[in-house]
């Protein structure tokens, strides 16, 4: 048993589509628990900040187009092994491949031919990704771990 927390954010295709509901039931029903979450409309800057590690790869400005092309959700989970169990809930960045049942699976926008995946979530792939990525959007008084 190891208490994680990672950073997720429902990306502006799932929003666009009014799926927001049932992808929060998905982390509730699957032991993720909602600490913090905020809306808001990235800016360019914002979003060329998120994914500064894709700078120089193919997709990095329509994946910065992508994300502030509407309104995200933004959270963190907390859970017995959030970060990995998280990532399995998502399914593959390439929706195509997603399996049957994952949220990219069932909510993403794109079948894996777009010059960039609209794969519905995002979330951290790891320990340190997911810190630096809490540190981005969430202040430490914002983050409320459940007491019951
Ligand atoms: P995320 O970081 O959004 O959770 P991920 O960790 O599964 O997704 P990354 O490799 O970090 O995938 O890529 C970040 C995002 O860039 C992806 O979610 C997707 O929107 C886009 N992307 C990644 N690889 C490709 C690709 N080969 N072609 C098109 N878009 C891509
Ligand atoms: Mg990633």
């Amino acid at each position: 048993m190891a208490i994680e927390q990672t950073l997720s954010i429902i990306k502006p295709d799932a929003v666009a589509k009014g799926v927001i509901g049932e992808i929060y039931s998905r982390f509730e029903k699957n032991g993720l628990n909602i600490i913090a979450t905020r809306m808001l409309h990235m800016t360019r800057k914002q979003a060329e900040a998120f994914y500064a590690v894709h700078r120089e790869r193919p997709f990095f400005n329509k994946l910065v187009e992508f994300m502030i092309s509407g309104p995200v959700m933004v959270q963190v989970l907390e859970g017995d092994e959030a970060i990995t169990k998280y990532r399995e809930l998502m399914g593959a960045t390439n929706p195509k491949f997603a399996a049957p049942g994952t949220i990219r699976y069932d909510y993403a926008s794109d079948t894996g031919n777009n010059d960039v995946h609209e794969n519905a979530v995002h979330g951290s792939d790891s320990q340190e990704t997911a810190r630096v990525e809490i540190d981005f959007f969430f202040k430490r008084e914002e983050i409320c771990p459940r007491t019951r």
